[in-house]
């Protein structure tokens, strides 16, 4: 799936409620949310802290906090109109031409 058909889609699930979109800056606390609930499964998985035994653990939950924070992320460019395809095609251009040398490359 391309990010401007998941854009869409974000749309209509969120259109389909009468509450429609939060404001942006609800919406970026929410985003702010995601990335904690995705550090901690990072934390979790790739750190000193474990879970209690009680806990979902495992990849499938970083997976799905990734989710999260991209979901939480195209409402964030559907409500202020970014074009996230464009927007993220821009971006990797701009590594590309900014870090060219910075990095030793594999022979
Ligand atoms: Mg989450």
């Amino acid at each position: 799936m391309h990010l401007h058909e998941a854009q869409k889609k974000v749309h209509k699930y969120i259109s389909q409620f009468k509450v429609g979109y939060f404001p942006p800056l609800a919406n970026l606390a929410r985003l702010m949310e995601e990335v904690g609930e995705l550090s901690r499964e990072i934390n979790h998985h790739h750190g000193p802290k474990t879970k209690k035994s009680s806990e979902d653990c495992g990849e499938e939950k970083i997976a799905e906090e990734m989710a999260d924070v991209l979901f939480t992320l195209l409402t964030l460019a559907n409500q202020l109109d970014v074009d996230i395809d464009k927007a993220l095609c821009e971006t990797i251009n701009k590594y590309q031409k900014r870090d060219q040398s910075r990095w030793e490359k594999v022979e």
